[in-house]
């Protein structure tokens, strides 16, 4: 008996790229047709995005009322629509894994988009703002020119942003920062640190210091919430005393520990409007 997937948590399969399937023409119209018929006949996610009412639309207008009489072309602006937020997903469908239908929407969306990459079918424009690498290194280089430009209260080059991309003009855009991460690292000496967590034989947690800014921490998998912060917070002091040449103190360690786990649950608190709890067990 098929098991719906709405009241259990939908269980997600990793997409299979290497499948020689994945990438077959004819397979991915076939599943495309299945995945549309499936949604035409239940209509639940007609109010999240664009891309079902383009979808029954264009169903509902098609020679016979249904999935056969489309061209494989008319799928593009379904998918164009899709912003891959997931939703239907993780909120809507009864249909994903485990149910038999075994259906999702939005990585069959990516399966089409890798499938027009591939085959060099990207429509221009989504084709270039793919180019993540690229764009970022020209958005950091010229990180106020790129800022002022894109900003939603500059009009006159949002409309025209708008024309050629069509990127909605009142969609706040993501700035871009003038540093990258790798250069903010390198310049503020942040330690490399590799932490494991495992069973610690004779102490809660260990540091090693391996040179060059790298650090091996192990912390002791038992540990409670509160615990593991804490003792973490007791690590990083000895990796800044490393980093500080000064001798590493285990009582300077205990002295603070607590204080640094304090700011560190404030500062929770000041991004995320709630408090992990300190007195958990
Ligand atoms: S993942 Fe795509 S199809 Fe699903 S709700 Fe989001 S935008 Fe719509
Ligand atoms: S994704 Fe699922 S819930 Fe949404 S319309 Fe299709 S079958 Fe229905």
């Amino acid at each position: 008996m098929s098991k719906e997937g709405s009241i259990d948590a939908p269980i997600r399969h990793p997409i299979n790229f290497e499948h020689p399937d994945f990438l077959d023409p004819k397979k991915l119209d076939d599943e495309m047709r299945r995945a549309f018929d499936i949604c035409h006949g239940c209509r639940r996610c007609f109010n999240l995005c664009d891309s079902f009412p383009k979808l029954f639309d264009m169903i509902d207008e098609s020679e016979n009322e249904d999935v056969e009489s489309l061209k494989s072309e008319q799928f593009e602006p379904v998918v164009d629509a899709c912003t891959l937020c997931d939703m239907c997903f993780m909120t809507k469908c009864p249909y994903v894994p485990p149910h038999d239908f075994d259906l999702d929407f939005p990585h069959l969306m990516l399966r089409y988009r890798t499938a027009q990459k591939k085959l060099n079918k990207l429509p221009a424009v989504p084709a270039q703002l793919a180019q993540i690498d690229r764009n970022g290194k020209i958005g950091v280089m010229l990180s106020s020119l790129v800022n002022w430009a894109s900003n939603i209260k500059n009009i006159f080059f949002r409309k025209i942003l708008e024309l050629v991309s069509g990127i909605d003009m009142r969609v706040k855009l993501p700035t871009y920062n003038s540093e990258t991460f790798t250069n903010y690292f390198k310049k503020n000496n942040i330690p490399n640190i590799d932490l494991t967590i495992h069973k610690v034989e004779g102490a809660l947690a260990w540091t090693d210091y391996e040179g060059e800014g790298k650090f091996f921490i192990e912390i002791e998998e038992s540990l409670n919430h509160k615990k593991f912060i804490i003792t973490m917070c007791h690590e990083f002091i000895h990796v800044r005393q490393f980093l500080s040449g000064v001798e590493v103190s285990e009582l300077s360690a205990y002295h603070y520990e607590e204080k640094i786990a304090e700011q560190f649950y404030n500062e929770e608190l000041r991004r995320n409007g709630s408090l992990l709890n300190l007195n958990e067990d």
